[in-house]
């Protein structure tokens, strides 16, 4: 038997209907392309979002149609978000820091047939055009003041909305309609597509809004410096004007610098991003002697958060949130807030133990870890496996991509991470490593993450990464690469010593080489891909 209840579907555009209707004071303030900084209500987005849908009904977008953004965090790529998915079309965000020939293949495989792009990327356009969809129209985020020359034929964002009507008679969809497409960065060979629907995304937000509640309610001003390119932004487009919490956008400049003084200026209150954001900003806090006004809480996430750089924020007053996901979940998988008993009766210590772990599951995720039969391990804290999820805002099959679906998916219909995890007695996430990260060292795993977090914790340790290299007795040794704080370089021994009081002496890196700078992926991680191949044929003391 059936209950007697409503139903209605789950649809993106209900959530700034909402915001307009519940929040009409909450904010969303950009960092322009212009220039300048541009701030304006909920409502008066959705006035903008109504003359936008038109306008793409004009330009032929029809339901399950993609159009493509290519462009930083701001105003104009949020109306974007609401006003695609509004008509039913599919809002596909291209990661503008993805190499030529991804972009050809992404765009190609998404078949997008309109992209919206920022000023800055018109020349990433007109060099690879010709490779793109056919008849794709291009539009210029921006105003006619600021339309650049080119030889293709670019529309201009503000002259295509401006004569048209705030209202739109927003069609009823059902509530799986697709709605958005991001692909996986390719850290992992060629990228794959995640195709969201409408009901995905809300029950995403739902999720988010609740799980992590320390940064995301009515008053607060969230600052997503992960960007509207990288899975949705993790969702905030969507959780923030569902909670009334304001947006601020940063637009392309994300160095410690630029974030602080925003920071401070728009008295942002919870900022959201991956590590290397963090470190970043960390150093600017340091050199000025205080946090930006405001400053609470961040949500980190996307790889490990060092101990270190969580200490180092809890320390002066802000609060951290380690957070894990995947592009393949919408993406939030586990969140790092605390319980009541955990503050009660732990110490300083112990409670930073416990936020550098990946946290607990949120509502709608489940988790299991298998060993390599497919049998579920124990949640000891102890066995680790690879971790494998379901839920409603994770992916069913990737977007035409049936190969790398079935290598993805188990017979039980879960979903494989490829990341190997342990998960504790109290339900904490312990993400080892990524499966092709791990170091495999005599029929045993060092986990890189593990060491990486340690090195960190090191004074004259800048960041630092761990790599196998290949070794003809133990298969593969690791190696540490570090970028110096400073001139000195530390010694090899210091960092052993170090090391030595949480990993076994096998697991000590065999060798340190430095460097100046790490090499980021298209999503701001450490490349451990690009490291190497750098490193391929790097020989370790004894194989010299
Ligand atoms: P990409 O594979 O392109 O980096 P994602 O952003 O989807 O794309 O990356 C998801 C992966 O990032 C996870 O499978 C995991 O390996 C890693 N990751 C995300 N958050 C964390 C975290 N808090 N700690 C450790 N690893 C993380």
């Amino acid at each position: 038997m059936f209950g007697n209840m409503m139903h209605r579907p789950l649809s993106i555009i209900e959530i700034l209907r909402f915001a307009v209707e519940a929040h009409p004071k909450a904010e969303v303030v950009s960092v322009r392309t212009e220039g300048d900084i541009h701030r304006y209500t909920y409502p008066e987005c959705y006035s903008r979002v109504g003359k936008l849908a038109h306008a793409l009904a004009k330009l032929g977008v029809k339901t399950g149609d993609r159009v493509a953004t290519l462009a930083w965090n701001g105003y104009r790529h949020f109306e974007l978000y609401y006003a695609i998915a509004g008509i039913g079309g599919v809002c596909h965000t291209l990661n503008p820091r993805l190499s030529a020939e991804q972009m050809i293949y992404i765009t190609n495989h998404a078949e997008d047939r309109v992209m919206f792009l920022d000023t800055t990327f018109v020349p990433v356009i007109e060099a690879l055009a010709d490779k793109f969809p056919k008849d794709m129209h291009y539009v210029v985020m921006t105003d006619r003041a600021h339309m650049p020359k080119s030889g293709l034929n670019l529309l201009c964002y503000e002259d295509l909305i401006q004569d048209e009507v705030e209202e739109y008679d927003w069609p009823e969809l059902p509530e799986e309609t697709a709605a958005g497409l991001c692909y996986t960065s390719g850290t992992t060979g060629n990228p794959k597509g995640a195709l969201y629907s409408h009901r995905s995304t809300v029950l995403h937000a739902f999720t988010a809004a609740i799980s992590i509640s320390d940064g995301l309610k009515e008053g607060a001003r969230v600052l997503p410096v992960v960007p509207l390119f990288h899975v949705n932004a993790w969702g905030l487009p969507y959780a923030a004007p569902l909670t009334g919490a304001s947006l601020i956008f940063p637009g392309g400049a994300l160095d410690g610098a630029s974030l602080f003084d925003l920071m401070d200026r728009e008295k942002v209150t919870s900022a959201w991003g991956v590590p290397t954001v963090w470190l970043g900003l960390q150093s600017e806090i340091s050199s000025r002697g205080r946090n930006p006004e405001g400053f609470a809480s961040i949500i980190v996430g996307g790889s490990a958060a060092p101990r270190s750089l969580i200490a180092a924020f809890e320390k002066s007053g802000v609060t951290v949130c380690h957070a894990w996901g995947m592009t393949e979940m919408s993406p939030v998988g586990t969140h790092g807030i605390l319980s009541a008993h955990h503050k009660d009766t732990l110490s300083k210590e112990e409670l930073l133990d416990l936020k550098a772990l990946q946290g607990r599951r949120v509502f709608g995720v489940e988790l299991k870890i298998v060993d390599e039969n497919g049998n579920r391990l124990p949640h000891d804290g102890e066995e680790a496996g690879e971790l494998f999820v379901r839920g409603n805002t994770i992916i069913s099959s990737y977007f035409n991509d049936t190969e790398a679906t079935k290598a993805a998916m188990d017979a039980d219909g879960w979903f494989g991470t490829g990341d190997v995890a342990s998960i504790n007695d109290e339900g904490f996430l312990i993400i080892q490593d990524r499966a092709k990260d791990l170091i495999k060292s005599g029929g045993e795993w060092i986990s890189s993450i593990d060491l990486e977090n340690i090195v960190m914790a090191h004074p004259e340790v800048a960041s630092c990464a761990v790599i196998a290299v290949a070794h003809p007795k133990w298969d593969e040794r690791p190696l540490l690469i570090i970028v110096p704080a400073d001139v000195v370089r530390v010694a090899k021994e210091d960092i052993d010593a170090l090391l030595l009081d949480h990993v076994a002496k096998w697991q000590l890196p065999d060798a340190i080489e430095f460097v100046d700078e790490l090499p980021l992926t298209a999503t701001g991680k450490v490349s451990k891909l690009t490291l190497r191949k750098q490193f391929a044929d790097y020989k370790l003391p004894d194989m010299k």
